[in-house]
């Protein structure tokens, strides 16, 4: 039997009316408006199209967007000083820097100078610690996005065997946390890990969050487990013939072979259209999410881990 697709972005598209309803009603209940700050250092091209892409969702939900685009040579103390400036704002209840940051720049130092009530990466080293100890946390975005699609598609995780292969700050390990906090058996698998097709083999659910253009394989996949693809790779598609600049077109791609995933697991994501459209949805929602906390307010529900 064909898998059963999971559909990121329709999902993403009905998490962003949830708070754009929510955005609704604090405005109108509370005279609140929930604010995302985004600090984009230098002209990096991916990460001004990510910014824009952020910019514009944040204000279709009806919140208010303050972007701070700073020269690539801006120095650590004046980045540091606009993340106190942006702390001590009220009208900012997420504030998000755009990794990666240029060299000259410490990206531990720059995240944990951001207040973590505010800290809608969930990245700063508190956030990530009450994750690890099972206290409320603003949570990380892609994984988040990950948990709630799986949540959507089994109901309860209780019990299931999962592999996240990949062990980044930013996706793997807190994607493992929150497999642990639904009480998944959790492998992390990494590029050390001897044979991760055994484990794979095993397992219930496999996110692959790795940076390898479809490095997993069908005959990794147990029949009818869920594929969890995080991987966003560009590959050449000659298929496609070639571009004006006279270089071959390229496609994006996952770290998991689509085809032959899907012919055996029970449900897979598709890239695109799967777990990318999630992640900035999940950022609108931890901006909700931290608006409510900040003025003591319910939290909206679904939307959180
Ligand atoms: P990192 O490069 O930080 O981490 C990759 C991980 O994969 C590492 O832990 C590494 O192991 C592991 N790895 C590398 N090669 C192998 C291998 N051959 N076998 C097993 N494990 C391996 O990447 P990220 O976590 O930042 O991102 C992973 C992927 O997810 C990328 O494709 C990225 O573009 C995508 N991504 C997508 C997002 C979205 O919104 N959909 C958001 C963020 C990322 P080790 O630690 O041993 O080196």
């Amino acid at each position: 039997m064909a898998a059963t697709i999971i559909d990121g972005k329709g999902f993403a598209g009905t998490i962003r009316e949830q708070v754009a309803g929510h955005v609704a009603r604090l405005k109108e209940d509370h005279g609140l408006t929930p604010g995302l700050a985004v600090v984009l250092v230098g002209e990096d091209p991916a990460s001004q199209v990510y910014v824009r892409s952020k910019g514009k969702q944040t204000v279709e939900c009806g919140m208010a967007s303050f972007e701070h685009k700073l020269e690539a040579d801006t120095s650590e103390a004046d980045l540091l000083a606009l993340i106190a400036r942006l702390n001590a704002d009220p009208a900012v209840h997420g504030i998000l820097v755009q990794l990666p940051l240029p060299g000259h720049l410490d990206e531990d130092l720059v995240i944990n100078a951001i207040d973590p009530a505010k800290d809608v990466d969930g990245f700063h080293i508190s956030n990530v610690g009450l994750l690890a100890t099972g206290q409320k946390s603003m949570v990380p975005c892609t994984p988040l996005g990950c948990l709630m699609l799986l949540r959507a598609h089994h109901g309860r995780l209780s019990g299931m065997n999962a592999v996240v292969i990949g062990r980044s700050n930013i996706v793997g390990k807190p994607m493992a946390q929150l497999l642990l906090g639904d009480s998944c058996t959790v492998t992390i698998a990494h590029s050390r890990t001897r044979d991760i097709q055994e484990l794979c083999r095993r397992a219930d659910i496999v996110v692959a969050a790795v940076g390898r253009a479809e490095m997993v394989t069908g005959d990794w996949i147990k029949p009818g487990a869920t594929v969890i693809d995080v991987g966003i790779n560009r590959i050449d598609a000659p298929e496609k013939g070639t571009g004006e600049d006279g270089r071959v077109k390229t496609r994006l791609v996952g770290d998991c072979e689509y085809d032959s995933c899907a012919a055996v697991a029970g449900a897979i994501t598709p890239v695109p259209g799967g777990v990318g459209p999630m992640t900035i949805a999940c950022l609108l929602a931890n901006t909700v999410t931290a608006c409510c906390r900040a003025n003591g307010l319910a939290e909206p529900e679904g939307l959180t881990a």
